[in-house]
């Protein structure tokens, strides 16, 4: 539990002198703990520390550790791969989905939060590496789809979410990040009713200087926190981990 300690204190550390290097407020980067496949002891643990922010990528987890982090005040945040039946669990214990990438996504859950009477705010996802493995809308697709949900007033538009290409190459990963600032800044020209585009999510424990020097408002580590975790990330990020 000290390495938990520890590494938090590393991160914003780390988190800091980006922020100092690219100008930046440091209350302006909120860190999100990634804590996929991390046990509620654990993840207890940093929240003591003074952590308020967990993303989780799996319904089934979400609801595992529900019960044994509600003496927390803690926030939570989807970030993963949604399947439409697994909506109206998300929707019970998350503020924020932070991976909305399709149309018939957001009439599910418009359709259930209408049912609930409620709103919650989302992010869109977007796939600025262009791979095929990850999931997120192709760039030139946002604003439309934007267009589109913007029409759905159970959804509070924040931002959008992007996960970097893995590479030690950092112009390459830069330009991700880059990417998804510029269409950001597309977005906010449109001038589109009931969007507020003022959160970009991007960056994790390899990559979370250059995501902030681009303008990241949420950093989601996991690794650089928790370790290693024993399952390969495509478990989590692509069709693979469609269970
Ligand atoms: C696991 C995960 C992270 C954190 O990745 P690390 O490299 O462990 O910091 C961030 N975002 C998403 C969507 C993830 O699934």
């Amino acid at each position: 539990m000290d390495t938990v300690k520890n590494n938090l204190f590393i991160i914003h550390k780390r988190i800091k002198t980006a922020c100092e290097r690219a100008n930046r407020d440091v209350n302006d980067v909120r860190l999100l703990l990634a804590t996929k496949t991390v046990s509620a002891e654990r993840i207890g643990f940093a929240l003591e520390c003074g952590e308020s922010l967990i993303g989780e990528n799996k319904v089934q987890e979400l609801k595992e550790k529900e019960e044994k982090l509600t003496q927390y005040n803690c926030e939570k945040h989807y970030i993963g791969h949604l399947q439409t039946n697994k909506i109206k669990e998300a929707l019970r214990y998350v503020t924020c989905i932070e991976s909305i990438d399709r149309l018939d996504l957001v009439q599910k859950i418009d359709q259930r939060l209408q049912f609930e009477g409620r709103s919650i705010d989302i992010l869109v996802q977007v796939n600025t590496s262009y791979e095929e493995s990850k999931f997120g809308l192709d760039p030139i697709n946002v604003i439309p789809f934007i267009k589109k949900i913007s029409k759905y007033d159970t959804l509070r538009i924040k931002g959008l979410m992007t996960i970097g290409l893995f590479s030690t190459e950092e112009e390459k990963v830069r330009r991700c990040f880059r990417l998804l600032k510029k269409i950001q800044q597309q977005v906010i020209e449109e001038n589109i009713m009931n969007v507020d585009m003022t959160q970009l999510s991007m960056g994790m424990s390899g990559d979370l200087e250059v995501a902030i020097d681009e303008g990241a408002t949420i950093v989601r580590v996991g690794t650089a926190i928790f370790g290693e975790r024993i399952y390969p990330d495509s478990y989590y990020w692509n069709e693979m981990g469609r269970s």
